[in-house]
C-alpha cells in the first residue's frame, strides 16, 4: 500500500490539501481527492483566479479553464472559456468520463454542462466586481487613453495582471496519479484568451509510469515549453522531481533570454510514483505550495532559479 501524498499550488492550496488527504487517508483514489480539493479553492470566494470569486476579463465576463488527468488511465479532460457554471473541474471530469474529446471550450462547454445536469449560475462576487472596478486598466487611469484597447495592447507586461491557479496533484494508497488544474486564467485577459490550464501537457500530465506535474504563472509561456510535459519527462528520463522542476525553470529563463524578454514568473510541481515531490520557480515568483506528506500538512515556499543558473 503507498503511503498517500498531495501537493498544491499557492497558499490557498492549503485548503485542497486539507480536503484531498482526508479523503486519500480514507482511501479513496487520486483523482477524486484532487478534484474535491480543487473544488473546495473553487468555492472558496475571497479566491480573485479560482472560480466564482474571480476577477473577469476585460469586458467583464468571468470565464473558468480547467483540466483533470487521471496517471493510470491516461484518461484526460478539459474546459477552456467555460462561463455561469460554479466549478470547471468538475465539468472537465464529466468531459473525460462522458465523452470521446478531450477538451470542450466557450458556449459548447456550458452547453454540455448544462445537458450533464450543472447549475446555471451568476458568477460574480461583489467583492470580485468592486476589485475589478478599481484595478480595471481604465479605471485607474481616468482621463488617459484606455490601456487595453485591442489586440495590440497584448503586449503590454502580462505580469502585471492578476493571476494564479490551483493545481493539485495526488499519490494514493493504490499507487496511482492523478492531478487537475483549475482558473480563471488572466484578470482583465481579452476575451477568449485561453492559458495553459486547461491544456494538457502544458499546465497538467500525469502518468503512473513517470509521475505527474502541474504549472503556475503566465500561460502563454508554459505553453511555449509544453510545461507539465516537460517536467514528466524529465522525471521518466530518471531525473527527481525537484531537479525536474527546477530544470523546467531553467529552461523557461533559457526561452525568455533567446526571446529577449524578461523570464515571465512561473512555478511547477511535481509528484513521482514513489510520492517523492519537486517544486521550483524562476525567480521573483515568491512561489509557495502546500503539501501532505508523512501525516503532516505544511505550507513551504519553492527554489527559485535565478536568471544566471
Ligand atoms: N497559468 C494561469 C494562466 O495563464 C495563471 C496562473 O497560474 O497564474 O491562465
Amino acid at each position: 500500500m503507498a503511503e498517500p501524498v498531495v501537493i498544491a499550488t499557492w497558499a490557498f492550496g492549503k485548503l485542497a490539501v486539507e480536503v484531498a488527504s482526508k479523503m486519500l487517508t480514507e482511501g479513496k483514489s487520486a483523482l477524486d481527492a484532487v478534484i474535491a480539493g480543487a473544488q473546495a479553492v473553487e468555492n472558496d470566494p475571497s479566491v480573485r483566479s479560482v472560480g466564482f470569486g474571480s476577477l473577469p476579463d476585460r469586458i467583464g465576463r468571468l470565464t473558468l479553464d480547467s483540466c483533470v488527468m487521471d496517471g493510470k488511465t491516461l484518461d484526460c479532460g478539459a474546459v477552456a472559456g467555460l462561463e455561469h457554471i460554479r466549478s470547471a473541474s468538475a465539468v472537465a471530469r464529466r468531459v473525460m468520463e462522458k465523452t470521446p474529446h478531450v477538451l470542450l471550450t466557450g458556449e459548447g462547454a456550458k452547453w454540455f454542462a448544462l445537458q450533464q445536469g450543472f447549475a446555471l449560475e451568476m458568477p460574480h462576487t461583489l467583492d470580485g466586481i468592486r476589485e475589478w472596478i478599481e484595478k480595471h486598466p481604465k479605471a485607474k487611469k481616468p482621463g488617459e487613453k484606455e490601456q487595453y484597447n485591442g489586440p495590440e495592447d497584448i503586449t503590454l507586461p502580462i505580469s502585471e495582471w492578476n493571476h494564479d491557479t490551483v493545481t493539485v496533484l495526488g499519490l494514493d494508497q493504490a499507487g496511482n496519479l492523478g492531478g487537475v488544474c483549475t482558473t480563471s486564467g488572466l484578470a482583465y485577459k481579452l476575451p477568449g484568451r485561453v492559458g495553459d490550464s486547461p491544456i494538457i501537457g502544458a499546465g497538467l500530465y500525469a502518468d503512473n509510469e513517470a509521475g505527474a506535474a502541474g504549472a503556475t504563472g503566465v500561460g502563454e509561456e508554459v505553453i511555449r515549453i509544453s510545461g507539465s510535459t516537460y517536467v514528466v519527462e524529465l522525471m521518466r528520463a530518471g531525473k527527481k522531481p525537484q531537479e525536474a522542476c527546477e530544470l523546467a525553470a531553467k529552461r523557461m529563463n533559457a526561452v525568455a533570454v533567446r526571446r529577449g524578454v524578461h523570464p515571465p514568473r512561473c512555478a511547477f510541481i511535481a509528484l513521482s510514483p514513489k510520492g517523492e515531490i519537486g517544486a521550483a520557480a524562476t525567480e521573483g515568483t515568491e512561489f509557495q505550495y502546500a503539501r501532505f506528506k508523512g501525516g503532516k500538512i505544511e505550507l513551504l515556499k519553492a527554489k527559485e532559479v535565478a536568471l544566471n543558473k
